[in-house]
């Protein structure tokens, strides 16, 4: 990790330079919230000229349509196409930006802040690191060794970007260190209990609807994963239109899957357009479903992972089936 590389790239931006903000499709709060957060950062201390945006539709999820710093953002066709500085976030892989990739040559230098332990390596300097449980843990970092000091509006962000990938501080990644951070952000005087119930507690009632047909024909497979089993469901096109939904409601899907008892690994596949799916894959412990998800294209961390599916929904799942004997994780793994 070298900061002080990361931290020169960013003071070498000029009085009056501009800096693009970049995350991966389909963000999710630790993209948006690292992000915006940064970009808060940034303009707390003189850089005048940032804009943040992200691949695909300019569509903001509804749970973080309360963020601060949304005015940051612009849609990927306008954003700035040669800025002085590109600053990638929470993605693994170049692919994971989609039409924004060339920014990280078309800049004057590309920085790259993640957690992804199947991160490729990309940008000038690239701030990587696996242990830490959300980009935001790198961000904080950076933008402490960069002089800025937490306000309310980076510390919210900042904090939705924790809780999304911690799983509230549920998951292994919870080290002291995280509570820590959860403490600084709050000290701040941010409401918790208000931003909980906005980003995870708050879904249209069609949702609701579609959630118990969805979650009505999951499938379980006992025997799949060298017994520790396999749990799976789907999502179509047409079960989000007959409920009025938008796709991105179908993100807390997994998170109702994952907690059954007879299975390691869960799955949800979700439609994208007809015959392609965005799957999300979990593990409690057995299984590394990073390995599965890079076979088949995607990438991810060792227990939640994800990739682009083609062809039938049992298509998608044979193929997962397939190499799940061969991501079991021995005994101290
Ligand atoms: P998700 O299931 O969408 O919450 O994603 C879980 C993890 O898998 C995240 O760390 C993502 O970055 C990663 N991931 C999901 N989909 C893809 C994909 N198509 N390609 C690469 N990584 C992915
Ligand atoms: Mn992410
Ligand atoms: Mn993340």
């Amino acid at each position: 990790m070298d900061w002080a590389a990361a931290e020169a790239l960013v003071r070498a931006v000029p009085p009056g330079g501009r800096v693009l903000l970049i995350c991966h499709i389909n963000p999710d709060g630790d993209a948006l919230g690292s992000m915006l957060g940064f970009g808060l950062g940034l303009r707390q201390i003189g850089v005048r000229e940032v804009q943040a945006t992200f691949p695909g539709p300019p569509e903001v999820p509804e749970p973080f349509r309360g963020l601060p710093g949304l005015d940051l953002l612009v849609p990927a066709d306008v954003a700035d196409p040669a800025p002085d500085l590109v600053i990638c976030f929470d993605a693994a892989s170049q692919s994971r930006l989609g039409e924004l990739a060339g920014r990280l040559s078309s800049a004057g230098a590309a920085l790259v802040l993640d957690h992804h332990a199947s991160n490729e390596g990309f940008g000038t300097v690239s701030l990587v690191d696996p242990g830490a449980a959300a980009t935001s843990v790198v961000a904080e970092e950076l933008l402490t060794r960069l002089g800025v000091v937490l306000d309310p509006a980076i510390a919210e962000c900042l904090y939705v970007a924790l809780t999304t990938d911690t799983g509230s501080f549920r998951f292994a990644a919870t080290t002291p260190a995280v509570h820590e951070l959860a403490a600084r952000l709050l000290a701040t005087g941010i409401s918790p209990g208000d931003i909980s119930r906005r980003v995870f507690d708050t879904r249209p009632f069609g949702a609701v609807r579609l959630f118990g047909e969805v979650l009505g024909r999951a499938r379980l497979e006992p025997a799949a994963a060298g017994g520790r089993g396999f749990v799976w469901t789907f999502a179509t096109l047409e079960d989000l239109a007959r409920h009025d939904q938008r796709p991105y409601v179908l993100e807390a899907l997994i998170d109702s899957v994952r907690c059954t008892a007879e299975a390691d690994v869960s799955c949800v596949l979700k439609q994208t357009t007809p015959g392609e799916w965005a799957v999300s894959m979990r593990s409690k412990g057995a299984v590394d479903v990073s390995r599965v998800a890079v076979t088949l294209g995607g990438g991810g961390h060792r227990f939640a992972a994800g990739f682009t599916g083609r062809g039938t929904v049992e298509q998608v799942v044979e193929s997962i089936r397939d190499q799940l004997d061969g991501a079991l994780l021995g005994p101290g793994a």
